[in-house]
């Protein structure tokens, strides 16, 4: 089975962990040895900035992940590959495609131009917020969040489409999520997500959210964090969350968004805590196993495991 997942943090952890990609047991969910182990042919790399920064500091840390993420693929050119269109996604194979993707678009300090720049050095895909409010809307940690898309944002999203960049709705509570709904015209993603239908928090999609995104042809990536999948998830005497809360959400995802638009946005190294048969993506056959025991088919589930990931960034990255 290929593997394809649309949002991990490693890069993140790497550049400030100093962790080894190429070590198994060096503490990275998402590395090397298990990657290959798994067939994993890309992996979108979270260019994920703390609340902590914004304006320029925001632009420098984005910038300092990005640096990380292009010395390990230049020292290591038989092992990744970046992929910056269409043409780098067919040539999948052996080695390890990897996309920076802003988490948050807080390094863009609310300036167009910079769009251009990032887009130059690899990204290509842009989570609007995370949890805190930016230039472009309300995040999903604002307590009553009521600031839609701003004017920046909707210029930005015009620029994305325009130079061939995912729009990822992850973290975009409600009227943020509407507006770019209203805004895009290419199709949309969100690339790391839980079905509120589980567990009802603003951070997950609700079911008019997933369906929006399965009608414009978009994405949406099942996470693995604990606490998206199953309510009270870390308190104690819980169960813990499993496979097979990430079985449940998969299958609503795919009831109410279409089989052709579902896939992972594991969100590895961007937590401690995972699932106890889902400690890394070397466990991803346990999830497998799981979807196959639910009775999805094998195409079904390449699907999942890959080929949707595949097809929106087929649709939507430069030709
Ligand atoms: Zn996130």
């Amino acid at each position: 089975m290929r593997y394809a997942d649309a949002h991990a943090d490693t890069f993140y952890r790497i550049t400030l962990e100093a962790l080894d990609p190429l070590d198994r047991d060096g503490g990275l969910h998402v590395n090397v040895p298990r990657m290959r182990d798994v067939g994993q042919v890309l992996q979108v790399c979270s260019v994920f900035t703390p609340k902590r920064y914004s304006g320029k500091p925001a632009e420098d840390f984005a910038r300092r992940i990005i640096a990380t993420l292009d010395h390990w693929a230049d020292a290591q050119p038989e092992v990744f590959t970046r992929v910056r269109g269409t043409a780098d996604l067919a040539a999948l194979g052996e080695r390890h495609g990897l996309i920076p993707w802003l988490e948050g678009a807080s390094p863009l300090r609310g300036e167009i131009a910079l769009v251009d720049e990032f887009f130059q050095l690899g990204v290509r895909g842009i989570g609007l917020v995370h949890n805190h409010a930016n230039e472009v809307a309300d995040g999903c940690g604002i307590p009553d969040p009521r600031r839609g898309l701003s004017e920046f944002g909707r210029d930005l999203i015009a620029r994305m489409e325009k130079l061939g960049m995912a729009v990822d709705c992850a973290h975009l509570p409600q009227p943020g999520f509407d507006d770019v709904m209203r805004a895009v015209t290419r199709p949309p993603c969100i690339s790391h997500v839980g079905a509120r239908r589980f567990v009802d928090i603003v951070r997950n999609a609700d079911d008019a959210m997933l369906r929006a995104i399965g009608e414009r042809g978009g994405f949406a990536g099942i996470d693995f964090y604990p606490e998206h999948l199953l309510p009270g998830a870390f308190e104690p005497g819980s169960r813990g969350a499993s496979v097979e809360d990430v079985a449940d959400h998969l299958l609503h995802a795919l009831d109410v968004c279409g089989v052709d638009h579902v896939g992972l946005g594991g969100d590895f190294d961007g937590f401690n805590d995972t699932c106890s048969d889902l400690r890394h993506i070397g466990d991803l056959p346990n999830l497998e196993r799981e979807l196959a025991k639910r009775g999805l088919s094998e195409a079904v589930i390449e699907k999942i495991f890959s080929a949707n990931l595949l097809r929106f960034l087929g649709e939507v990255l430069p030709h």
